[in-house]
């Protein structure tokens, strides 16, 4: 079989024909090379396609034009393949990582991630990056043969970014010398596993300035005042297009920055790479730090961005107060399911390890379809008793609000006092129609 790639490929790339292989041993395809295949299962699998409802910062319903986790993970690809055809590492291995990085995220971003983590606690804890391991690994029920995607070695270390040592212990109890290794042993993953990290980084940051913008809460101005790098790039947009204004200036600006950063990885990376002379990916493996890497003042005007997009978006009143819903939601659909089981579908709670089942089922819910559930379950009174299902967010579920919103999609112009959509909408439940979901309803 041939491989598209391979003879452009550097030596210190992954390359399919050597990889470590999948848990179940399955024959090549004759047409697609391991790591495309492990992209096309991605794709086609249930929890790729349930980040389309999966809120990356705002919540899904606040406006059709904001992330979703499925066009951040998109974006993610789109970066990571650009700078790795540049690096002559493999595209199709970075498009597997970067489109399955996220499919371990709970519904509604970070605040769900925390409060199903708070949940189970005593239970193990809950961490998106492993989760994302877990659904490739297991959730995913599509094949005869196995549980999971039954992904490439490369794959699968590429979407395990994090681990704690305790969790690494586990992992390598289960496969020895597999995933955990390299938490345990302070080794590095393959270059197309550290691009991905850096293409989400690139990502988020961008996109996130554009969304905050979009959404209000953020402006231009403060953004300019505030962080010196974003300033340098609207300057150098407006000295370009001096007459220049509004979205179209604030896109540029982007557009600019990520190419910016692109060129500054692709650089910074080659020129690190040169004088090593590797000629392995195990050599990259081995080496003791990550070699795809932001130049250093590059590195700290992303920090800088990061620092002020938390303390001003990410933690800005209006999303927390929506967050607070969020954790609500989470919250009550665990205790309800820890309490009854048969709640959920019978391959969850037919499983042993019942608080495991319980966030597994969770996590792999999307946004709305987490509201519909906890719509049905705050309206059976024996849970509603039993373990007082927050009182304050059944007020306004069943009602779709944005459905009598005249214009759900904000633009640009929507400032703060327009976006209704915070807070009181995050309520917005399934649509009338759909209010009483079907016990067992897959998510
Ligand atoms: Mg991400």
């Amino acid at each position: 079989m041939t491989d598209f790639y391979a003879s452009g490929l550097a030596p210190y790339a992954s390359d399919p024909l050597l990889s470590r292989g999948r848990r179940v041993a399955e024959a090549l395809a004759p047409t697609r090379n391991d790591f495309q295949r492990d992209r096309d299962r991605i794709v086609h699998s249930s929890a790729f396609r349930r980040l389309v409802y999966k809120t990356q910062v705002f919540l899904n319903h606040e406006g059709d034009l904001f992330r979703t986790r499925l066009t951040h993970s998109l974006e993610v690809a789109q970066l990571a393949r650009s700078m790795a055809r540049s690096l002559n590492l493999h595209e199709d291995l970075v498009e597997a990582i970067a489109l399955a990085h996220d499919l371990g995220h709970t519904p509604f971003g970070h605040a769900g991630q925390d409060a199903l983590n708070h949940c189970m606690r005593e239970f193990g804890g809950f961490e998106h990056n492993l989760q994302s391991l877990r659904v490739v690994d297991f959730l995913e029920e599509r094949y005869a043969l196995f549980d999971g995607l039954n992904l490439t070695f490369e794959t699968r270390e590429g979407i395990l970014k994090h681990c704690g040592l305790a969790q690494a212990r586990e992992l390598d109890a289960r496969e020895p010398a597999g995933l955990g290794a390299r938490f345990i042993n302070g080794t590095q993953p393959s270059l197309e596993a550290q691009l991905c990290n850096l293409a989400d980084e690139i990502a988020y940051n961008a996109h996130d300035i554009d969304d905050g913008v979009r959404s209000g809460l953020l402006s231009m101005e403060q953004l300019r005042a505030n962080v010196p790098w974003f300033e340098h790039y609207c300057s150098k947009t407006l000295a370009l297009y001096p007459q220049i204004q509004g979205r179209r200036w604030l896109f540029e600006t982007i557009r600019l920055m990520l190419s910016e950063q692109v060129y500054d990885v692709i650089e910074t990376t080659r020129a690190g790479l040169l004088p090593l002379g590797l000629q392995s990916a195990a050599e990259v493996r081995s080496f003791p730090e990550a070699l795809v890497a932001f130049s250093v003042p590059m590195q700290e005007a992303s920090l800088a961005l990061k620092q002020f997009l938390s303390a001003n978006l990410y933690r800005h009143p209006r999303v927390l107060q929506t967050t607070d819903y969020a954790k609500e939601i989470i919250r009550d659909l665990f205790l309800a399911y820890v309490h009854t089981p048969t709640e959920m579908p019978e391959s969850f709670h037919a499983r042993h390890d019942r608080e495991r089942a319980v966030a597994d089922y969770i996590a792999g819910m999307t946004d709305r379809f987490a509201a519909k559930e906890h719509h049905r379950l705050s309206a059976w009174s024996p849970l509603k008793a039993g373990h007082g299902l927050a009182t304050g967010a059944q007020e306004g579920w069943g009602v779709d609000r944005s459905l009598q919103d005249p214009n759900p999609s904000s633009g640009l112009s929507s400032g703060p006092s327009s976006g209704s959509s915070f807070g009181p909408s995050f309520g917005s439940g399934p649509r009338p129609e759909s209010g009483g979901a079907t016990k067992g309803d897959t998510p």
